[in-house]
């Protein structure tokens, strides 16, 4: 089966809601994580130029605190995921960096977005085991990044407000700026609350 990804987009407001934990033995759990490393296919097959690194449950509309994250983020050839229960915040480190994330869940925008360089993480594997993970760089940021989903919180909160933050992929695959007065400030996609 390779049909569409069920990856839902701004403004759903499943994607603003805090997820609730799991257990390991939780009957839908494994179902949760097969279905959203097959959209994480799926959606990355109808985009040429894009990667799917990570998902967070909340992006196919479960509010579950699972997320799932690609082995070798540099490789679309290697599709394994790794799937991550529950996954927590122990503590962040180092400077404050800022680089492009994009998001399945808000099509088409790119932003800068701040981030501390280091994250420690405890999360539980499949099996029920623990596991915690130390990472910097752009693991780090993924992880962040999918957390804050099982928060409700999008990338796009980080640079609320920025003018020079927000970026688009143009046809060739190159991220160019956007205009945040025209495309951005008074979107209803992406502020439904404003
Ligand atoms: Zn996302």
């Amino acid at each position: 089966m390779s049909n569409k990804s069920a990856v839902i987009t701004t403004p759903d407001p499943r994607l603003r809601k805090k997820s609730a934990k799991v257990r390991a033995t939780d009957e839908d759990v494994p179902k949760i994580i097969k279905e959203m490393i097959e959209s994480c296919i799926a959606w990355e097959n109808e985009h040429e130029f894009e990667l799917s690194a990570a998902m967070a449950a909340p992006q196919l509309g479960y509010n579950k605190r699972i997320i799932v994250v690609r082995e070798d983020m540099g490789n679309k050839d290697n599709a394994t995921f790794v799937a991550l229960l529950n996954p927590e915040i122990i503590k962040t480190e180092g400077k404050t960096l800022y680089d492009y994330e994009g998001c399945l869940s808000v099509p088409t925008i790119y932003g800068k977005v701040p981030r501390p360089a280091k994250a420690r993480i405890k999360a539980m594997l499949e099996d029920g085991s623990e596991v915690r993970i130390k990472a910097d760089g752009f693991l780090a940021r993924t992880l962040l990044h999918e957390i804050d989903h099982l928060n409700g919180i999008l990338f796009i909160d980080h640079i609320k407000g920025e003018r020079d933050a927000f970026y688009q992929l143009d046809d060739k695959g190159d991220l160019i700026p956007l205009d945040y007065d025209k495309n951005i400030k008074d979107n209803k996609d992406l502020w439904p609350e404003d």
